[in-house]
């Protein structure tokens, strides 16, 4: 028997998902973010699964949006970081990529060097986040000298990114929106400034695009849960099974360091998943894991290649029983990945993307 341990991607789900952030933004496009490995669904699988609906792609490097035309994807792909030397533009003209352009030696690395046809261009401008862009003093000229080099750079677009669009705090977001709106006014430009949370929460950000990344996976990125991001659905269902069981009396303890002692005699399953799966060391003893679509919970440190939970009230659950660590069981019991992170200091982003190579995915639903 092979370990049972998968990721099950239901790319049917991705898709709802994606309908889900168009439909919250009927007046926008929304661009797919399918950086780091589509957040660790696998980037190709599920760039095919969205090419019908999506009318761009994001990745965050090249090498991402290499490897989507090397696949036949002909969708226009956004390097949402532009290009990381000037070397990289003759890849970019060669591949037809859409280019942000963030800071000066990028704009002037464009400016110099002609490409077979105009780039469709997004200028970033650093809104209050302090990570990438113009500050907003100086995005007119640099927006200007983008527009006076109709050989270089078309269809331009003002992009900016929100630090804290997912908290229910809104201070932070509201200052930001106030710097864009006096910039989007004197420059009359089409925006792309809504994230996940942003799409979900908060309609007055919606721009000519939007940018949803982990909401594409299920991922609830809102501090507090709304209306909108309780109709996602998972797409990742981390699956495995149990290959062994222990039978332990009171005051018997289980794993490295002994971190959780049995307070009644108590059976304990063992799980073919750990941290050299991706699986996060930092998950508490009582995170919850479904076995045979049961929550029960972790019981002891996660090990390199194993995990092990306390099986005592699940009667059914013997070598062989299903365990979802999140997602969504046989039996149709979900467990929101968000629900593990807030057990382990994670978010469900660092979960999805931590999931190694070494797990297979399998792939279901939609056309591949
Ligand atoms: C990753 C990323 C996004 C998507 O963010 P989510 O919170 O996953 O929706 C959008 N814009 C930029 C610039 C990003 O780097």
């Amino acid at each position: 028997m092979a370990r049972p341990l998968t990721a099950d991607i239901d790319l049917d789900a991705l898709r709802d998902n994606y309908r889900l952030a168009r439909d919250l933004a009927p007046r926008s496009r929304a661009m797919a973010v399918l950086k780091a490995d589509a957040y660790g669904h696998g980037l190709v699988p599920c760039a095919r699964a969205l090419k019908d609906l999506a009318p761009a792609f994001a990745v965050a490097c090249l090498e991402e949006a290499e490897r989507l035309r090397q696949a036949g994807i002909t969708t226009p792909i956004l390097l949402l970081e532009g290009i990381f030397e000037a070397e990289e533009l003759a890849a970019v003209d060669a591949l037809d990529l859409w280019l942000v352009v963030h800071s000066d030696w990028q704009l002037e690395a464009m400016l110099a060097r002609r490409p077979s046809r105009p780039i469709t261009t997004w200028l970033k401008v650093d809104s209050g986040m302090h990570r990438l862009g113009f500050p907003p003093e100086r995005t007119e000229a640099a927006w200007k000298r983008l527009a006076d080099a109709p050989d270089h750079a078309c269809d331009l677009h003002l992009m900016s990114h929100f630090a804290s669009a997912d908290a229910r705090d809104d201070h932070y977001f509201r200052r930001q929106l106030a710097v864009l709106d006096a910039l989007v006014r004197d420059l009359r430009a089409p925006t792309c400034l809504a994230n996940s949370p942003a799409t979900l929460a908060w309609a007055e950000s919606h721009g000519a695009w939007n940018r949803p990344g982990v909401m594409l996976y299920g991922g609830d990125p809102l501090e507090a849960a709304n209306a909108a991001s309780r109709r996602l659905a998972p797409v990742m269902t981390l699956r495995s099974a149990i290959i062994a069981v222990r039978d332990l009396p009171a005051g018997e303890s289980v794993g490295y360091a002994g971190r959780w002692t049995a307070q009644r005699r108590s059976r304990i399953g063992v799980v073919a998943c750990g941290y050299g799966d991706g699986y996060d060391r930092h998950a508490r003893d009582g995170t919850p894991v479904l076995v045979n679509g049961r929550r029960c919970a972790i019981a002891g440190r996660v090990s390199m290649d194993m995990l092990t939970v306390d099986i005592t009230d699940i009667a059914d659950a013997d070598i062989g029983s299903e365990v979802v660590l999140w997602g969504r069981a046989a039996t149709g019991e979900v467990l929101e990945v968000d629900e593990v992170a807030r057990h382990c200091e994670a978010i469900s982003y660092t979960l999805l993307t931590g999931i190694l190579p070494r797990v297979p995915r399998r792939y279901h639903g939609a056309i591949q």
